[in-house]
């Protein structure tokens, strides 16, 4: 299959009336990451229903493109280049949050903003969220990568989550069947998260208030937040911090590019305003040998990369 007709198969999504979702060619992905950073994805195509998802990924397998399911970009670096497939997010119908008193969950779709949910279940009076607060990104992303803090994470708080792919179609299993680890998850390379049930319990809404201010009050006090950034670059190694490793081995405010090893945080890089990714990159990898050249230790990276070779 040529790269002519792949295109466009896809080019036909763009003018078919009966596809629900939207589809941007040559989309710079910088429009769609955190870091504001990242060249063109060949398609960017925000599908509304699972019809639409289901279609979209029949499309590209039948015709070699790679895709993948995004959310909201905050652990995301996108190479200048861009990505030569399709980028995936999720709307409409992945938007839907409820609650069912019942049995004290919320029904909650992948494409919904965490802090959506976080601020909804405080409304409520009901806590078990309070440490998600201030993580940016979509519900689907937080599964994804099991988003959380030091002591607590998403993963704890999954009744059942229902995934897409292309070999399994809709799949609902119970959270405990997932296996859920530091800043990772046991799904599928091609399994799109597209529901979710979180537990949550009553609580004194004075006690949720508390832990969510403690929690943003730590964050502001410790994290660059006005400068666009990943979150946490590396992820903490067994024992160790990984921003301490950094700061030790005398790397912050070490700067390739526009890319620069924050002065607040020495575990975010931060865009200072024209930064590359490759620039990024560049300084990830150059923390790395540092790290490692000091101490034998080597920092695995936290953040997602799409489009390098
Ligand atoms: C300022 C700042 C602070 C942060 N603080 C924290 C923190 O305290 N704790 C923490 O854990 N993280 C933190 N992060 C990192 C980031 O916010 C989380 O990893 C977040 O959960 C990613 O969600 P997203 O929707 O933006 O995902 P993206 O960055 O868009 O994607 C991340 C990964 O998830 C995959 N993905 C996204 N959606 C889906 C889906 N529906 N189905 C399957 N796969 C999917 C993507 O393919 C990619 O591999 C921070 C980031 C920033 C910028």
């Amino acid at each position: 299959m040529t790269a002519r007709h792949a295109s466009s198969a896809l080019e036909a999504l763009l003018v078919d009336d009966k596809f629900d979702g939207d589809v941007y060619p040559a989309e710079p992905m910088a429009r769609h990451t955190m870091y504001r950073i990242g060249g063109p994805a060949r398609f960017y195509v925000q599908v509304a229903s699972v019809g639409a998802l289901a279609r979209l990924i029949d499309v590209c397998d039948l015709m070699d493109v790679p895709w993948v399911v995004v959310g909201r970009g905050s652990n995301l670096l996108v190479a200048d280049e861009g990505f030569p497939g399709v980028v995936v997010t999720l709307g409409r119908d992945f938007r839907t949050c409820r609650f069912d008193e019942e049995v004290g969950r919320f029904c909650v779709g992948a494409g919904v903003p965490l802090s959506s949910v976080v601020q909804e279940a405080f409304r409520r009076s009901l806590a078990g969220l309070e440490f998600c607060v201030g993580t940016p990104g979509t519900v689907g992303g937080a599964l994804r990568m099991n988003a959380g803090s030091r002591d607590e994470w998403i993963g704890e708080r999954v009744a059942s989550v229902t995934t897409f792919s292309p070999s399994k179609g809709l799949a609902r299993r119970a959270g405990d069947e997932i296996a859920w680890a530091y800043r990772s998850s046991s799904f599928l390379p091609d399994e799109v998260v597209v529901e979710c049930e979180l537990s949550v319990e009553p609580a004194d809404p004075f006690f949720i208030r508390g832990k969510m201010e403690a929690s943003l009050a730590r964050r502001k006090k410790t994290q660059p937040l006005t400068d666009p950034s990943c979150g946490s670059v590396f992820r903490n190694p067994t024992g160790d911090s990984a921003g301490s490793l950094v700061e030790r081995a005398g790397l912050r405010g070490t700067r390739c590019g526009g890319a620069q090893v924050s002065e607040v945080h020495a575990n975010f890089i931060v865009n200072t305003g024209d930064a590359t990714a490759r620039d990024v990159k560049d300084l990830i990898e150059l923390v790395q040998a540092k790290v490692n050249e000091t101490y034998g230790i080597e920092l695995q990276p936290e953040v997602r990369f799409l489009g390098f070779a």
